[in-house]
């Protein structure tokens, strides 16, 4: 094996982030640090710093307050019994399924699931049977859905021991009737997750209105936290399951291999939770916001998929006239994303012009006028293409 040069080194030694001014990537939208956190994570950066004072449960350490967070705090926001802190939305989802099913046993999960859920699945030993959505335009996954989907599982004598539902889905931002869905689980006496990586720190989410058992978050999507960290809550029921302790090693829990996470993360979603309480209150404005973007995204020629009007901040537009003018630009399909850089926004994936994701969460009116005026502004320096559309859509 060669020897590591030093030269090769040297350039971890300062490693800076290529950013525009305005990032529009749903991914990344919810996770942006409040000044506090960013202050907690150059405070806590250092390993372990967090067990200083802990006596062998992470959520038991009393200084700093994450006793008093997971315990008090959390319960409360997520409307259910008790609460843990995990490394991510995933690793929730995982422990759940790990600790309440068995190998063999059959998963619901809607069709528009992120693949952290199939995964989950995946290494929990368990069969998947999908609740399809509706397709194009709409993808609407429905209460009657699930109810199929359990039917068809226990037609080749299925052992169903879990639902999970999407809320909203990575993809298209849909909300879908999960209260509904809850209450068909219920008639069969089948646990329902829900997952919550995509609202829980962005909107008001309680699992006992939705009726859900179980319900998990993540801290970098959607809580103001750097990461990697998440929550999991579990209703009375569950949780003795979940959280069980482990036969030899005192107050730990096995499912979350006795401690999660172990520092810096978990100091930064505690400092910005104070703003994220605050900020799902505002949650009404958000979605005005999202539907305002989504009209003049659609005078522009582009087309919103997925609920309409749309009740998330997370929006999936086709974009044909993008597509027709990727097929002459210079540079390609890769012109879009060259565009929008040079206009100070990023956060569609490079090379894609058809269709894309963004989020205008969090941003203010200025910033998405900016945002709009840049879309604007890109068509329309491409007049071929634009008077092309026009004749089209005449005919
Ligand atoms: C991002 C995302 C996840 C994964 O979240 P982690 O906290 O990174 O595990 C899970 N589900 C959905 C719907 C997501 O969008």
């Amino acid at each position: 094996m060669a020897e590591i040069e030093a030269k090769c080194l040297e350039k971890f030694k300062c490693l800076k982030r290529d950013m525009a001014e305005i990032n529009i990537d749903p991914l990344q939208r919810g996770g942006i640090l409040t000044p506090e956190a960013r202050q907690a994570l150059v405070e806590w950066g250092d390993g372990y710093s967090i067990c200083d004072f802990c006596g062998g449960a992470l959520d038991r350490i009393k200084n700093p307050p994450v006793e008093e967070f997971v315990h008090q705090v959390l319960p409360p926001f997520l409307g259910i019994d008790e609460v843990r802190v995990t490394h991510g939305a995933r690793e929730g989802k995982f422990a759940a399924m790990h600790a309440l099913c068995s190998k063999g046993d059959w998963v619901i999960v809607d069709g528009s699931a992120h693949y952290t859920t199939i995964l989950a699945a995946e290494r929990a030993g368990l069969n998947i049977e999908y609740v399809p959505s509706s397709g194009a335009p709409d993808y609407k996954i429905t209460a009657e859905g699930y109810q199929d989907a359990i039917d068809r599982v226990y037609e080749k004598k299925g052992n169903v021991t879990m639902a999970v539902l999407t809320y909203p889905d990575g993809n298209y931002g849909n909300l879908a009737d999960a209260k509904g869905v809850a209450d068909m689980c219920h008639d069969y006496g089948v646990p329902f997750l829900l997952n919550g990586a995509y609202s829980v720190g962005r909107m008001p989410i309680k699992a006992q209105d939705i009726g859900a058992d179980i319900i998990v978050g993540s801290g970098h999507k959607s809580m103001a936290a750097c990461g990697p960290v998440g929550v999991m809550g579990a209703s009375e029921e569950y949780a003795r399951t979940i959280f069980k302790l482990s036969t030899t090693k005192k107050n730990k829990e096995v499912e979350l291999l006795g401690c999660t996470v172990r520092g810096a993360p978990l100091l930064t979603l505690m400092a910005s939770f104070p703003m994220v309480i605050d900020r799902v209150k505002h949650w009404d404005e958000e979605v005005a916001k999202a539907r305002k973007f989504e009209d003049r995204m659609e005078a522009l020629g582009m087309e919103l998929q997925g609920d309409k009007p749309h009740n998330h901040d997370l929006m999936f537009f086709k974009a044909e006239n993008l597509y027709e003018i990727s097929k002459t630009a210079k540079k390609g399909r890769f012109f879009l994303y060259r565009d929008l850089k040079e206009r100070g926004i990023c956060g569609i994936k490079p090379g894609l012009t058809r269709q894309f994701k963004l989020s205008t969460y969090g941003l203010s009116e200025v910033e998405l006028e900016k945002v709009l005026s840049a879309f604007e502004g890109i068509i329309s320096s491409y007049p071929e293409v634009k008077a092309n559309i026009k004749a089209k859509t005449k005919a």
